[in-house]
């Protein structure tokens, strides 16, 4: 295994090898350890920092200050400003998310094969079932147990079933998981399964070299030909890395675009299709303590939504955000949050219609999106339902946090009217977004795809894009898995052409 820490780079670093890989998270490390596992030589280089478990901060300002892109303070610009989270250190977003695994859903493939049939080979069903089982099993993917998944989670499914709604709980990745409620600050026991310590592990068994705190800031080409990738080391080193088969662009669906903008390389609708899972939540106070940071962060879902573009997750997080998320200024302030361990919060995802997109200005990723007025309607549907289910299941008062409707809500009807005259303004919501595709989708045609169906860029020999920008659509479920089997099948079509 090899690692070089940027951090003590202060000198020029030059390194030849097979493929570059650019970004350690899910896609990145997915693609490495095909490449790696495959005989390759292969660098991947990572512009975080390698955070071990013991090391993951306990509070949330301290994760988002250390491990989260921008402070977690990247925003996309529009008619609402709604938080992107990004995870930037070994691993990606991985270590600091939910654990939560969906597989593809078939109609979502179905969809993508429908509009554009080249991809039924190209991203093979079987193929890509396969690399998902085998992914499930390096992952220890398995659902929540009872005996982890704390008040938070199973008054949802207590809630799901008072509505009628299909539910379960959540499939995650992890082993020995105790529900200690911390994912989304990095788990502090080493038991959640995320790419670090699962798949870029494997890469580096099979002799991959990790280079972290190494920001990839030039793709040079030569006739044609991408085959070097210039950037800065944390230490301040110059660093240059010659691929002599590949460059693989694994940095998510916003800095890989961004990255590409920044090299001024712009064929095809790069930056373009920005799609999203924007979240809204709805707060809750129970009589009885309910102790929303104990058990698994991300326990249950409800499942039964997903046909109209709805997928709800209980929420777990650090006491300082569900200090933020609470009503009221002082006094008020003040009891509620000495009342905390009372309140619930629950998550609605949706799946947007709204496409916004990724530009590079000053050599940073600036997206634009601003909810479709279909997409508020979900939001206002989404609080009511989740509203009527804690409600259910037998919290006193909800919270929908929504500006400009009552703040505090005990009945099912004042829900109603949420969900048929609540404002539509998408900045009325509070939300965040943290799964994020389509900016440089792949297809046959060049003109309205940047990515050939076997992931080779469009005009550019030797660069390949892996992660979720390629993908079509979004998919309305946690995106992790899927990506990984994407990746996965890249790195294959790499070594097909390298042969
Ligand atoms: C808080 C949060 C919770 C989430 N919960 C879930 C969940 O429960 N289940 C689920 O399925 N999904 C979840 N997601 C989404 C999921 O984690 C992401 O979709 C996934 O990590 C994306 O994988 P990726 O490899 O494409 O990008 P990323 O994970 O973003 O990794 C890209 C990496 O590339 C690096 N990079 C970028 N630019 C450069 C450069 N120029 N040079 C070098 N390195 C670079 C970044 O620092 C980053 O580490 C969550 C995300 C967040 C933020
Ligand atoms: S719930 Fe706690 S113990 Fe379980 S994986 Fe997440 S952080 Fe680790």
């Amino acid at each position: 295994m090899s690692h070089v820490a940027g951090a003590e780079v202060t000198r020029a670093l030059d390194l030849e090898t097979d493929v570059v890989v650019i970004g350690s998270g899910p896609a990145g490390s997915s693609a490495a350890r095909e490449l790696a596992g495959a005989g390759a030589r292969v660098v991947v280089v990572e512009e975080g920092p390698w955070v071990q478990p013991e090391d993951a901060p306990a509070s949330a300002f301290g994760a988002m200050s250390r491990l989260y892109r921008d402070m977690g303070a990247s925003v996309v610009l529009g008619a609402a400003p709604i938080p992107y989270l990004q995870g930037r250190m070994v691993g990606g977003s991985s270590p600091i998310n939910g654990a939560i695994c969906w597989r593809l859903p078939r109609d979502v493939w179905d969809a993508w094969c429908a509009a554009d049939p080249s991809l039924r080979d190209a991203l093979a069903w079987d193929e890509l079932e396969a690399l998902t089982d085998e992914l499930e099993a390096r992952l220890g993917v398995a659902p929540t147990e009872p005996a982890v998944a704390g008040r938070k989670n199973l008054l949802m499914a207590q809630g799901a079933d008072a509505l009628g709604l299909a539910h379960r709980p959540t499939r995650r990745n992890v082993r020995g998981c105790t529900g200690s409620g911390r994912c989304l600050q990095g788990c502090p026991h080493g038991f959640k399964q995320s790419a670090d310590v699962t798949l870029l592990a494997d890469a580096l068994a099979h002799g991959a070299t990790l280079l972290s705190d190494v920001a990839a800031r030039e793709i040079v080409r030569s006739g044609g030909r991408a085959g070097e990738v210039c950037g800065r080391a944390r230490g301040g080193g110059p660093v240059r890395l010659r691929a002599r088969h590949a460059i693989v662009l694994a940095a998510s669906a916003v800095q890989t675009p961004a990255l590409l903008l920044r090299n001024r390389i712009a064929h095809g609708p790069v930056g373009e299709n920005f799609q999203c899972h924007p979240g809204v939540s709805l707060a809750g106070r129970f009589r009885e303590p309910v102790r929303m940071w104990e058990g698994a962060t991300q326990g249950h879902e409800v499942t039964g939504l997903r046909g109209e573009g709805l997928k709800f997750e209980a929420l777990g997080f650090d006491l300082t955000v569900l200090a933020a998320r609470l009503e009221g200024v002082g006094r008020d302030l003040a009891r509620s949050i000495a009342d905390r361990a009372h309140w619930l919060d629950w998550g609605a995802a949706v799946r947007a219609e709204a496409r916004g997109r990724v530009r590079s200005i000053a050599g940073r990723a600036v997206v634009t999106f601003t909810p479709s007025a279909l997409d508020v309607q979900r939001f206002r549907r989404g609080l009511r339902i989740l509203g009527e289910m804690m409600l259910a299941a037998g919290a006193e008062v909800v919270h929908p946090g929504v500006r400009g409707f009552a703040p505090h809500v005990t009945s099912p009807a004042v829900l109603a009217d949420l969900e048929r005259d609540g404002p539509s303004r998408p900045a009325a919501y509070t939300s965040a977004i943290t799964h994020m595709f389509g900016t440089c989708r792949m297809g046959r045609d060049p003109r309205t795809s940047v990515v050939r169906p076997d992931f080779r860029h469009h005009q550019i020999d030797g660069l390949w894009i892996a992660d979720s920008s390629v993908f079509p659509t979004s998919l309305g479920v946690n995106p992790q898995i899927p990506i990984m089997a994407v990746a996965a099948c890249c790195a294959r079509r790499v070594l097909a052409a390298c042969r």
